[in-house]
């Protein structure tokens, strides 16, 4: 474990997922806003497990607003908001997007390994299965708050203190 700044982990990786799947997909386009909490200062983690738990949940966000961008409903403008708070004991991360939501039926099964919504080579099915090992590896937890066609919510809590 490396003593990181959450803020600047956030930031980086939030450009990687957004011109990586520029790159993938030259019509993706979605509006950015982060809320980075300055009071949060650094905190004991694994940076690199601790980034792929980001990458992935800003992603999956991504991907979410593109599906709901085929929908072409009218006036709808895909946007991402990433969150970072601290509060007494523990920091929260929010991974917020206005996409296509998670049907109850498929919300059960979110956080199983393989398991996947997306075509064949779009999704292993791993991202938040690894994410949810990664997070309670590090005294952590991650929670979802969903509505079919309105959109997600991911929320990574993590200790402050003498993390696992
Ligand atoms: P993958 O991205 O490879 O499909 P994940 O474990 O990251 O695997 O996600 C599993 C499934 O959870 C996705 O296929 C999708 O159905 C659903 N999901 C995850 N995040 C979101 C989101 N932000 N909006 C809608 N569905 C989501
Ligand atoms: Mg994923």
């Amino acid at each position: 474990k490396e003593l990181t700044d959450i803020n600047v982990l956030v930031d980086e990786y939030l450009r990687l997922a957004y011109h990586g799947l520029r790159a993938k997909d030259k019509s993706f386009n979605a509006a950015l806003e982060t809320h980075l909490d300055d009071s949060i200062g650094k905190i004991e983690i694994v940076p690199q497990d601790f980034g792929r738990v980001v990458l992935n949940l800003i992603t999956n966000a991504f991907y979410a607003c593109n599906e709901k961008k085929k929908m072409q409903i009218e006036g709808y403008e895909p946007k991402v908001t990433v969150e970072t708070k601290k509060n007494k004991d523990f920091i929260e991360i929010q991974v917020q997007d206005n996409g296509n939501g998670i049907p109850k039926k498929v919300l059960d099964k979110i956080f199983q390994p393989f398991f996947t919504t997306k075509p064949t080579g779009q999704g292993t099915g791993l991202g938040l299965s690894l994410s949810y090992d990664i997070i309670k590896a590090h005294g952590g937890d991650i929670k979802v708050n969903t509505k079919e066609n309105e959109g997600t919510a991911f929320i990574i809590t993590l200790p402050t203190t003498k993390n696992a």
